[in-house]
């Protein structure tokens, strides 16, 4: 990606691009994928600058002298700052108030949401050290683009420290309702954590929306831009913005027609898509948030209402662990398993399981050729700040015969209207959906998959990063067009 920074960059998240591992051997290098360093990483390395994350690896003070970890290790481009918490620290700032407690309220599920002025207070805490550690870092006049809902608020933290500094903050989750909201004790804190920010990213434009009502009724006083969407606040104007974050779509177009992908995909389809079978996939996080359980009680659904369907139709789920130490989570895993054993005892047959389960992470490779293998993608998210499985599986899909089916409340679908669109909550709707993905006519669903493919290409990852980063350099006042 070439575009042009003009002041030092220092990008900020909870979780670092490289993780070292200690293995019985040595130490072991772990890059976290995902959107953020897709983009970032590469950025830092061509232009230089900083990140700053939590060092959680069990090697990562002995590769970090200094807590300064260049990267790459040999040839270093760019500097990972460590931060590195304690276990009450990660248990407070980061399974408690962030996890038990924004994540669920974010995604308007409050009934799970659970706050205390404890937990809060270790997160404050932890965003000061955060704060801190980019204080002392960043050189005059950086601009500073930190990330999401661990660190709400860093921005007023880092301003108060570092006033030089321009910070364009990104969430990535969903932003509430304001009714919901403000069940959240600390929601005048938290906004005016973020409100420490000059940019602030959200998703789609109903998160900016709701951000905007909740800054309007949390603060009556302030004149809220409602048609340009700023915030004039302590004598700075903030820019409020909806970002969509996506993907690498010609990265993963290249992936999945090299040989190895092909073959894999070839395999796939051989072993679950064979005599006209018809293969449905979903990945997914094991969290709660993405409609696990609504999308496998619609399979119980479509296979009641549509019998002739049984023994045709494949449906394979990745279902990723994830966040084990809540308890929330563990026991959803396990009604995954319980429902996941009860449609496969109530349909399958000697020579066919309707449901198969694949329980770990894959790798890029692998999940790209099941998603270019599929003839179906399901996702069912309640609530979703984007999904970025959604458009990977769209960008994977270059023999365009998929049908994504995308729930409604998923950010994504505000970009693909092409999708098959259902709600989690219509267990009868989302079969017939169902339905109407295994009998769409060929040329139907090449259109739909073209529609989404175009909108992938006119905003990729790159441009997602291109537009945040021009704004905060034009709201900086340092943007030189290139
Ligand atoms: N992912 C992966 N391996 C897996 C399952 C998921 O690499 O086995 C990746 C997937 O490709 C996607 C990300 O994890 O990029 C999930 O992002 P998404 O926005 O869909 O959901 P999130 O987990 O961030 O809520």
């Amino acid at each position: 990606m070439s575009m042009r920074i003009t002041r030092p960059l220092v990008v900020v998240t909870n979780r670092e691009p490289y993780v070292d591992e200690k293995t019985r051997t040595g130490i072991r290098v772990v890059q976290k994928a995902g959107g953020v360093v897709s983009a970032l990483d590469p950025l830092l390395r061509e232009s230089g600058g900083d990140w700053v994350a939590w060092g959680s690896g069990s090697a990562d003070r002995q590769t970090a002298p200094g807590g300064i970890r260049p990267v790459p290790l040999k040839d270093p481009k760019y500097r990972l700052h460590r931060i590195y918490l304690t276990p009450e620290e990660v248990n407070g700032y980061y399974n408690r108030y962030a996890n038990q407690g924004l994540w669920p309220l974010s995604h308007m599920l409050i009934e799970r949401a659970q706050f205390s002025r404890q937990a809060w207070s270790i997160y404050r805490s932890v965003n000061l050290k955060f704060a801190r550690k980019v204080a002392r870092e960043s050189q005059p006049g950086a601009l500073v683009f930190s990330h999401d809902y661990q660190l709400a608020v860093l921005p007023s933290l880092l301003r108060q420290l570092r006033p030089d500094v321009s910070i364009a903050h990104f969430w990535h989750i969903p932003w509430p309702a304001f009714t919901v909201y403000r069940l959240c004790p600390q929601y005048q804190e938290l906004l005016r954590g973020l409100l420490g920010a000059d940019v602030l990213g959200f998703q789609t434009p109903d998160d900016v929306e709701a951000f905007l009502t909740a800054v309007e009724r949390t603060f009556r006083s302030v004149p809220v831009d409602r048609s340009n969407h700023r915030i004039p606040w302590q004598g700075r104007t903030i820019e409020v913005r909806a970002f969509p974050i996506s993907v690498d779509i010609e990265d993963i177009e290249q992936l999945v027609r090299t040989p190895r992908v092909s073959r894999l995909a070839q395999g796939i389809r051989r072993h679950l898509a064979a005599d006209g079978r018809v293969l449905g996939v979903s990945v997914d996080r094991a969290d709660y948030t993405k409609g696990i359980i609504p999308r496998l009680e619609a399979l119980e659904e479509f296979f009641t209402r549509y019998p002739h369907r049984r023994g045709e139709v494949n449906f394979l789920q990745v279902v990723v662990p994830t966040r084990s130490e809540v308890q929330a989570y563990r026991l959803l895993y396990r009604q995954v398993e319980d429902t996941t054993r009860r449609i496969n005892e109530a349909f399958g047959t000697d020579d066919w399981q309707p449901v198969t389960t694949i329980r770990r992470s894959l790798d890029r490779p692998r999940l790209m050729a099941l998603f270019r293998a599929a003839d179906f993608a399901l996702v069912s998210s309640l609530f979703d700040g984007m999904n970025l499985v959604a458009k990977e599986f769209v960008s994977a899909q270059v023999d365009r015969q998929g049908v994504l089916i995308l729930s409604e409340t998923a950010g994504a679908a505000q970009e693909l209207e092409s999708a098959l669109s259902i709600s989690p909550w219509d267990p009868e709707g989302f079969a017939a959906t169902l339905e109407e993905a295994v009998s769409m006519p060929p040329e139907e669903r090449v259109r739909r998959m073209d529609d989404m493919r175009l909108q992938i290409h006119q905003n990729t990852l790159y441009d997602w990063v291109q537009a945040i980063l021009t704004t905060l350099q034009e709201v900086a006042g340092t943007y030189v067009q290139s």
